[in-house]
């Protein structure tokens, strides 16, 4: 009888389909030997003074650099994008390193030390605490597969903990590469494993006992993961889908909004969970807007050869089987393609679409794709009320002059929102990124980022530790009324605040009494 063959996952070529890499994908058994070596090197990796985890970083983001260009081709070969875009994407990378070893993230993971607010706690002295959460997990699609994970590990590791990784069964290469580096830079064996597999993978991570789980990927595998975390009590973060709108206000130049808000929908041919997926344009702009960018799509270059494209292929047949069928319905229903670029078979040409209704799936789900529904609106309010119909609310645009820009961005229920502009705040190590609504909850990147990587702790010290407590047993009329007085000149005004001043010396005199 032949042993059962190990699962493969591979690394593919999304242009030519060409297979260049396999890997057995990690079992349950694998995981959990992950986790218990995970778990012994965390606490001596922790224990290290921080300043060390900064100076790894620091000599990763030196590695990285000096092999730019082999990680982005690999980028580039494992997910399709062009290679440009992904040299953008190591840029990003090298930007969080330098991010997370610099002294205003070092600062945020330092004890704070006060003395409280409350008049009544005079006594006591506050230390809080950020201490690493043990070993988290990390699940991470294939979008993005560097800047992704990288976004969660580095914060991780710098903030004392050890990482169980798992890549999207499309791109395991990019997700190694990450960890190779980070291992050459001198994260010791068994802080970080990169663990290559598909969904049984990731449930197993999701189960095996990790203290976190941060978890980048769809709403339906999301909300799958996040029950489990809830069965388990394990704390998640969910960095989900969108259907993030861009607003074009009657103020906007319309050639600067066409080319920016069609960069950033055919950015990595679509793929991308903070692209523009629903375009609501002010009634006096819509027309120029629609020829301006109905004329720059006939012009992209939509190519299979990666080093030539600026719109290449999706990264697997089925994800343009179901971006056709969103097309599809969107045309059964009644919407007219305005204008597509031409490209090769094999290759979702980007398309702009009008005439959208409600019920059409283009304008409910998220779109993968290049592909981009059109809307005229009435005004900047009806634009406002469609764009927060969605269930998601990842990130958005406005495009217009200030401060009417700014003012409509107030209003957007959107993790994110960037004013003439698209894209760019996902790739901003400093910012926080996550969404709203159905894409998600937690936050990664800048400081609210590291602080989802730590667990935070108060000790509370008291100075005399030698005198009783004025509000321990027993208790008697003298301690209300004292505490009365107390209240009044402590938050009271005036008067009141006079006569509670006289009234708690009772309370002090209950102390002095008091025996020890
Ligand atoms: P998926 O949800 O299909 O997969 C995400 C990850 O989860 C993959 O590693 C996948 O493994 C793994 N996985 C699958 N099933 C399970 C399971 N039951 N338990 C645990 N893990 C599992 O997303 P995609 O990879 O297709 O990525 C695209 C989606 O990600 C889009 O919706 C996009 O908007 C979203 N996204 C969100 C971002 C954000 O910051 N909010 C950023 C980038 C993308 P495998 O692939 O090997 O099956």
């Amino acid at each position: 009888m032949s042993a059962p063959q190990a699962r493969l996952v591979e690394s593919r070529d999304p242009s030519t389909g060409e297979v260049w890499r396999r890997f057995d994908a990690c079992d349950a058994a694998a995981v959990a030997r992950a986790l218990q070596q995970a778990r012994d090197a965390q606490p001596a990796w922790a224990g290290a003074p921080i300043a060390d985890r900064a100076r790894v970083l620091e000599r990763f983001r030196k590695l990285l650099f000096a092999r730019r260009h082999e990680a982005a081709e690999l980028v580039s070969r494992e997910n399709g994008k062009p290679p440009i875009e992904a040299m953008g994407e190591v840029m990003l990378v090298m930007d969080f390193a330098r991010f997370y070893s610099s002294g205003k993230a070092l600062r945020a993971l330092r004890p704070q030390r006060f003395t409280p607010q409350s008049m009544a706690m005079w006594r006591k002295r506050i230390e809080i605490l950020h201490e690493p959460l043990g070993v988290v997990g990390v699940i991470a699609p294939w979008n993005y597969p560097l800047m992704l994970p990288a976004g969660i590990v580095i914060p991780a590791l710098v903030a004392g903990n050890a990482v169980l990784l798992k890549p999207s069964e499309f791109t395991p290469s990019s997700a190694l590469l990450l960890g190779e580096l980070l291992g050459e830079a001198g994260v010791p064996p068994g802080v970080l494993a990169v663990l290559p597999g598909a969904g049984e993978t990731g449930r197993a991570i999701t189960t095996c006992g990790v203290d976190k789980l941060f978890f980048t990927g769809s709403e339906a595998t999301g909300r799958a993961v996040a029950i489990a975390c809830a069965e388990q009590l394990v704390p998640c973060s969910l960095e989900l889908g969108g259907s993030d709108p861009a607003i074009v206000l009657a103020s906007a130049d319309v050639n600067i909004a066409a080319d920016g808000i069609l960069w950033g929908r055919c950015f990595n041919a679509g793929q991308t969970c903070v692209a523009a997926k629903r375009v609501f344009v002010e009634a006096p702009a819509y027309d120029a807007f629609l020829l301006a960018i109905a004329t720059r799509v006939k012009e992209l270059s939509v190519s299979l050869d990666r080093g030539s494209a600026e719109v290449g292929t999706l990264i697997r047949p089925q994800q343009r089987e179901m971006l056709q069928a969103q097309l599809d319905d969107a045309l059964a229903h009644g919407a007219r393609v305005v204008a597509s670029a031409s490209g090769p078979a094999g290759v979702f040409a980007p398309t702009i679409l009008a005439d959208l209704s409600d019920e059409m799936r283009v304008m409910r789900e998220e779109t993968f794709g290049p592909l981009l529904p059109v809307i005229r609106v009435r005004d900047a309010n009806e634009a406002v009320r469609l764009a927060n119909a969605s269930t998601y609310g990842l990130s958005a645009s406005v495009w217009g002059d200030e401060p009417q820009a700014s003012r409509v961005a107030r209003r957007l229920d959107a993790g994110t929102v960037v004013i003439n502009d698209a894209l760019v705040a996902a790739g901003l190590a400093e910012v926080p990124h996550g969404g709203v609504k159905r894409s998600g909850s937690g936050r990664s990147h800048g400081i609210a980022g590291l602080l989802e990587c730590v667990k935070t702790r108060t000790l509370v010290h008291e100075t005399l530790p030698g005198k009783p407590q004025v509000w321990w047993f027993p208790y008697g009329g003298a301690l209300a009324a004292g505490m009365d007085a107390f209240l009044s000149m402590a938050h009271g005004s005036g008067g009141a605040r006079l006569r509670g001043l006289l009234g708690a010396r009772a309370l002090v005199s209950r102390l002095k009494s008091r025996r020890r």
